[in-house]
């Protein structure tokens, strides 16, 4: 029984993997994302794509990565991010089960699955995705968790100021104003604790990653990393994995 549940929870995120990778595509190119009326049309040759190019993953899978028209190849992000996000459904699912809080993380990892996305390809962290997810965010969270209200707020609060320092000591050079937003996001979505852990373990492993990028050549240390993608992937392994390290560091330190 619990197989089919899994199944069908991979399932329905890939669907709506399907559903960001038109937001991931759309959105920067100020498109009207919710517009359904306008159908998904290969971006080389324009065919519209019908129901069975639309299938995620398997369509990718039976097509062979090409559009069945031009035989252009489509882009890795489509399987992949229909991928992580059925992947990241199962997990949330299987860490929270049928609660209120699952919801709230399908949420919030969708939301971050955009932001990251849209941040790596364009650099840029769009307000009319992040604006309207702190609020709606941090309304779902004090109804469903009451007495962590300390914890969200101060997490909102230090997420964005501490973006908000760096963003004003080096005058918008080391972070986009985006980021102020992505911390705040991350400060509500996660509670303070899990938030200070996605933010330092982003910094860690962006900074490796940066390193190896200057290493091989890839990169010049002026240019800027999109930050937003590190915040992104952290934020969501710490919504479903943070609660364990933090009480796990806790003890550690007995505190
Ligand atoms: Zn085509």
């Amino acid at each position: 029984m619990n197989i089919i549940i899994y199944i069908f929870t991979f399932l329905f995120g890939a669907c709506v993997g399907s559903f960001l990778n038109v937001v991931i595509y759309r959105l920067p190119r100020k498109r009207k994302f919710l517009d359904f009326q306008q159908r998904s049309k290969c971006p080389r040759c324009r065919h519209l794509l019908s129901f069975w190019d639309l299938i995620p993953v398997f369509s990718f899978i039976f097509l062979k990565g090409k559009c069945r028209f031009c035989r252009k190849r489509i882009s890795w992000q489509y399987p992949l991010v229909e991928l992580m996000t059925g992947l990241i459904f199962v997990l949330i699912y299987w860490q929270y089960g049928l609660a209120w809080q699952s919801l709230i993380g399908l949420i919030g990892v969708s939301v971050l699955i955009v932001l990251a996305f849209i941040d790596g390809l364009h650099k840029i962290v769009p307000d009319q995705i992040s604006l309207p997810a702190i609020a709606i965010i941090f309304c779902l969270q004090i109804l469903v968790n009451p007495g962590e209200y300390l914890s969200l707020i101060l997490g909102g609060i230090f997420g964005a100021t501490w973006f908000w320092l760096q963003w004003l000591i080096s005058k918008g050079k080391w972070v986009g104003s985006g980021d102020i937003r992505l911390g705040a996001l991350l400060g509500v979505f996660l509670g303070l604790g899990s938030a200070l852990l996605a933010i330092f373990s982003a910094y860690i492993i962006g900074s490796l990653w940066a390193i190896q990028l200057l290493i091989r050549g890839k990169v010049r240390l002026k240019s800027q990393l999109p930050f937003g993608i590190f915040l992104g992937i952290l934020g969501i392994v710490c919504f479903i994995f943070g609660p364990e390290v933090v009480s796990w560091y806790r003890e550690l330190i007995g505190l």
